[in-house]
This record gives structure tokens, sequence and C-alpha cells, in this order.
């Protein structure tokens, strides 16, 4: 069950690479064209996900992921954040005039959830939110990033900790 941004106390990723072993992201119709001819794409009922091949994603390597940014889903770059388009108050985030309902999968776990209702993920969601509509080149609080990510990722592990977000479906 999803979890309100608002109710989220912290998260960080440390790669332990498991999201990309249960899961079989979520692609657009855009990323499915781009990566169809890796032939680790499939379309069912309408919908584009990435394979599993052996139970784990093709495109992981020991548990980083392989991908360049630029071609890296953007659900995986979000997860385990989620942004909807419908939502409760707690999962309201408001940004330049627009509404976003953004909740967190809590299977990752490096993600804390409180019970009180103050944010303290904000940095994090409006990263998340830039992602979504294309104006972030990549997220260096991505969820199991590339390998050259992987310094830069250490250095801001404090910063991660109080920041993050999220995921669109
Ligand atoms: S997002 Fe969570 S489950 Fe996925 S690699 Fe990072 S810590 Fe692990
Ligand atoms: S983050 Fe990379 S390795 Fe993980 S599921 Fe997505 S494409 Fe596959």
């Amino acid at each position: 069950m999803l979890v309100p941004w608002k109710r989220v106390a912290s998260w960080h990723c440390n790669a332990c690479g498991v999201c990309c072993r249960v899961y079989k992201p979520k692609l657009t119709l855009y990323e499915y064209l781009k990566l169809r001819t890796t032939g680790f794409v499939e379309e069912k009922a309408g919908k584009f996900y990435l394979k599993k091949v052996g139970g784990r994603c093709p495109f992981q390597r020991g548990n980083l992921c392989s991908l360049q940014q630029t071609i890296k889903p953007l659900s995986c770059k979000l997860f385990p954040f989620v942004i909807l388009k419908k939502g409760s108050d707690d999962a309201l985030f408001e940004f330049e005039d627009r509404e976003y309902f953004v909740y967190a999968d809590p299977f990752c776990p490096n993600l804390r959830i409180k019970r009180d209702c103050t944010p303290s993920v904000y940095s994090a969601v409006k990263e998340a939110i830039m992602l979504f509509e294309g104006r972030g080149e990549f997220k260096l609080l991505t969820s199991n990033q590339p390998k050259e990510l992987q310094s830069l990722n250490n250095t801001f592990s404090i910063v991660r900790g109080r920041n993050k977000i999220c995921n669109l479906s």
C-alpha cells in the first residue's frame, strides 16, 4: 500500500537492488519504443513494461543499473515514489500553480514512515516533480543509480535522508 509523501520521515537508496529484482517497471510508449531493440520490453493490455530475465531486470549489473540516465525509465528514476493525478490531502504537493499527488512505496527498506503529517522530504518530492515534468537531467537521489553516480551518491547520502521523491502511474 502506498504512503502519502507527507508521512515519509526519510528515505535514501543504498543500491540494494531488490526493487530491480521484484518489480517490473512500467514504461511510457516513448520509453518502450526506445528500448524495443533490446528485446527486453513487453506490451500487455495496452501497457508497457520491462521484462524480467532470470528473476531480475536484464539491465541490472550486480546491484546497479547499467542504463544511462537518458534512457533509464522514469518509473525507475522515481522509485519508491509515485506521482498520481488524484489522491488524498496528505499526498498533495503544489508546485507552480499545479497540483500533484505524491506517494511512496514502503517496499523499499530504507523508507521511514511517521505518524504525523509534517513534510520532511519536500526537496525530494520537488525533485521528483521536476523529473516528471521533464525538467531534470538526472537525479542524485535516484534509486539504484548507475555506477558513475555512486560516488556522487555517497557524497550526498546525508542530504538524501532529508530529501527525496516519487513515480507516476
Ligand atoms: S530504491 Fe530502495 S529497494 Fe530500490 S535499490 Fe534503493 S534502497 Fe534498494
Ligand atoms: S533501475 Fe535499471 S536495473 Fe533497475 S529495474 Fe530500472 S532499468 Fe532495470
